[in-house]
């Protein structure tokens, strides 16, 4: 199978996304690491009008200790999670599920904040954010919200994230 025609932009800044993910609603639809959208769109499973590529948005990526909090960016790859010391002295659970996500490959492209947001109940880092309690931090034209997992995620594929909300 091919994917359908769309458009695709690759976003040079926050701002920038999220005047588009605005603009285009639920037409719009961002690219991480690709490893679960593409598929869908190969197999005709989801069909948006415009892919918002956000793989240059360095700020988005990368893992930080605050106090007793561990902030992880959307964009932080799985590899980059499963090799971070601060990951495996302070959310061990995560250092041990992550060697079940998928194989080495989709591991290097794939994404946490995509892996959240697309709420696959088989996967293993929205049961991770369930069981320790994370905090998904969403955020829009409008500002950000912090969401609690247990109120993040909904059912099957579901999730409390708007359509314009990064
Ligand atoms: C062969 C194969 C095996 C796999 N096996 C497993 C497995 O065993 N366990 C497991 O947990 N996962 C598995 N996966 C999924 C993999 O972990 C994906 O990388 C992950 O689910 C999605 O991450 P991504 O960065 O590739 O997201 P993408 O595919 O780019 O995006 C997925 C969805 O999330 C949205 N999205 C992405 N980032 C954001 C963001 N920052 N804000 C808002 N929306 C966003 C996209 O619009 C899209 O709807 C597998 C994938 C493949 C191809």
């Amino acid at each position: 199978m091919k994917a359908p025609k769309f458009n695709y932009i690759k976003a040079n800044s926050l701002q920038q996304t999220l005047e588009l993910l605005d603009e285009l609603g639920e037409e719009g639809r961002i690219i991480a690491g690709g490893q679960s959208l593409m598929p869908t769109l190969n197999m005709r499973l989801s069909q948006p009008n415009t892919l918002i590529d956000i793989n240059g948005l360095q700020d988005l990526e990368g893992i930080t200790l605050e106090g007793e909090i561990v902030k992880i960016g959307a964009l932080t790859r799985h590899i980059d999670v499963a090799q971070s010391s601060i990951i495996s002295e302070h959310l061990s659970l995560i250092s041990k599920a992550m060697p079940h996500v998928a194989h080495v490959a989709v591991r290097n492209r794939g994404t946490i904040g995509g892996s959240i947001a697309l709420a696959d109940p088989a996967a293993e880092m929205p049961a991770c954010a369930l069981a320790l309690g994370a905090i998904m931090v969403v955020e829009s034209l409008k500002g950000r919200r912090e969401i609690a997992a247990e109120d993040f995620f909904k059912g099957l594929y579901e999730t409390e994230r708007k359509p314009n909300e990064l």
